[in-house]
């Protein structure tokens, strides 16, 4: 799976006349291993553990080809802040975010992929993505 997600990026970026060095293998290798949904400093830092010799702009361009191929997706989260994850090989879904503790909860609703077509279709849209936040207080926060 990891190497599908290699090859993926290699042939992205061959395709814009970049090259595939093995400071952007290691930041993707990082990325994959990310369970969940990480702040672009949590991977910068686990990305510089890794190999200290890569630069926090290094990472970010990266993070940047990654989500220009479809492997990472950026979320963004009610107070303005985004996250991250992985997006290869993971179902599409929403987000619930806990405005309190910062909880972050994943779901996918077929009822939601079916309204949206027909919101589309009610005004001649072809969807390309979309994004869904709920934002509020999870059970803990909430008692
Ligand atoms: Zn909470
Ligand atoms: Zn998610």
């Amino acid at each position: 799976m990891k190497n599908v997600a290699l090859d993926i990026l290699r042939f992205y970026l061959k395709q814009n006349g970049f090259r595939l060095t093995p400071q952007r293998k290691t930041i993707l290798e990082v990325f994959l291993r990310i369970k969940g949904h990480k702040k672009m400093e949590e991977l910068c830092e686990a990305v510089v553990k890794k190999d200290g010799a890569i630069g926090i702009a290094t990472v970010y361009r990266t993070i940047n080809l990654l989500k220009q191929c479809g492997l990472a997706r950026e979320n963004k989260m009610p107070n303005g802040k985004k996250f991250l994850e992985p997006s290869f090989q993971h179902e599409d879904h929403d987000h619930l975010i806990c405005t309190l503790c910062g909880a972050i909860v994943e779901f996918h609703e077929p009822l939601i992929g079916k309204f949206q077509q027909d919101v589309a279709h009610k005004y001649r849209f072809s969807i390309y993505s979309h994004r869904l936040v709920i934002s509020g207080l999870c059970q803990n926060c909430a008692d």
